[in-house]
């Protein structure tokens, strides 16, 4: 069966992995990135990794790579992502293409996570597919006629920069109001803490978002009010793409969603009301299924794909 390699590169930790067309992972290794070290320190990791593999299974076929954006796919070019500072302008693709005799893709990691999730489960199904994931930022993808759509520069589906709140809590972006701002996991937490110190409550500075929901669930007023604004305003943002878009499978993926039903349930109860009856009667919406080897599946997915699945212009490098 034809297999392919899935590296997931993150501002903390490298996952690769082995990946059969079926979905099924063989093998995966972790290490962290060490951004401090610079991009060939991490690049001479992954190339022993991949040489490792590459010997274990014969039958990869080629290395899909999913990295930060923003990137340039079709370069196979690191831009300038915030998390891999010392990595700007870095070559990735053609550093890890030279030292292998397969093809070697790359796209931006919430690109690469839209499309493993469409390729291995729901492809034969859906053609038009809008996938948004919530954990520490809120990222996206977007499936148009069964072929990935990335936008002019590697950028579609920002979802996480839509503004939904003028004059709203500063992005990490710059702008304010954007839905990462007001909705991902380091959002609840942010402003749930901020609620608590305002009106005098203990607040300890460990506390992350699942301590959020374990307040929510205990019927804590402060937390229960930051959980319902924050999934008002992510069917808000969800509610704007999908106008634009009209597609037939929302999937929500991403460890707030995953993690915590109750978050989700408030998103897919709020998301209709903020819809045109077109859209809601035939949009189905899905969790997503691969959990933390949404990296890994999605890059390798690049490679077991025809290349008109993720439009047909990704080179190989
Ligand atoms: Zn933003």
């Amino acid at each position: 069966m034809k297999t392919a390699i899935g590296i997931d590169i993150g501002g903390t930790k490298i996952a690769i992995g082995v990946v059969q067309e079926d979905g099924k992972v063989l093998a995966t290794n972790e290490f962290p990135t060490r951004v401090e070290y610079g991009p060939d320190y991490a690049t001479d990791l992954i190339v022993s990794c991949v040489e490792e593999f590459m010997q274990q299974f014969p039958t990869v076929t080629g290395i899909g790579i999913g990295a930060p954006g923003p990137l340039d796919s079709k370069q196979g070019k690191v831009l300038n992502p915030p998390n891999l500072k010392s990595w700007h302008g870095y070559p990735l693709a053609r550093r890890i293409g030279s030292a292998f005799r397969v093809p070697v893709k790359m796209l931006n990691d919430a690109d690469a996570a839209t499309f493993g999730e469409y390729f291995f489960t729901f492809r034969d199904t859906y053609k038009h597919v809008l996938y948004v994931t919530v954990s520490t930022g809120v990222g996206g993808g977007i499936i148009i006629n069964s072929s990935l759509y990335e936008g002019a520069l590697s950028g579609a589906g920002e979802i996480g920069h839509s503004v939904v709140q003028r004059e709203g809590p500063v992005c990490g972006c710059g702008k304010q109001g954007c839905l990462e701002a007001l909705a991902s996991g380091t959002a609840l937490n942010r402003i749930w803490k901020e609620r608590m110190a305002a009106v005098g409550k203990p607040v300890d500075p460990n506390w992350n978002s699942k301590d959020l929901f374990a307040h929510f669930d205990k019927n804590d007023p402060i937390a229960q009010s930051v959980v319902e604004e924050a999934s008002t305003h992510l069917a808000l943002g969800l509610s704007q793409v999908i106008q634009a878009l009209n597609p037939e499978l929302l999937i929500l993926g991403g460890g707030v969603i995953i993690g915590q039903p109750s978050f989700y349930e408030m998103v897919y109860e709020k998301l209709p009301s903020y819809l045109l009856d077109q859209h809601s009667q035939l949009l189905t919406i899905e969790k997503a299924r691969h959990g933390t080897l949404a990296g890994v599946m999605g890059a390798a997915a690049i490679i077991l794909s025809k290349d008109e699945d993720i439009g047909g212009k990704q080179n190989g490098i």
